[in-house]
């Protein structure tokens, strides 16, 4: 039988990202970088589709090719802004 003992789970998505809606102009370059968190919505504006499809350094990439800086990251473990530098 396999060991249930507890395991060090995954760690997956520290990261939390956010789109400003007001901010988006569309460029989706964050689409281009991590197509499993960000997909354009009718509007062409950027919607979080899950904060699990590509992992935190992905993410962070993606927010920091936003020409406009629209895409908030948040480490959830410190629930500091992460990205853009405040
Ligand atoms: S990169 Fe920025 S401006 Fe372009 S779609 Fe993503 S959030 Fe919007």
């Amino acid at each position: 039988m396999l060991d249930q003992a507890p395991v060090q789970t995954q760690q997956i998505g520290k990261y939390q990202v956010k789109v400003i809606r007001e901010k988006c102009i569309g460029a989706a370059s964050c689409v281009a970088i991590a197509n499993q968190v960000f997909e354009l919505d009718e509007e062409k504006i950027a919607k979080v589709i899950s904060q699990d499809g590509n992992d935190d350094e992905t993410k962070l990439l993606a927010a920091q090719s936003c020409p406009t800086m629209a895409i908030i990251v948040t480490d959830t473990q410190t629930g500091k802004q992460v990205w853009p530098i405040e």
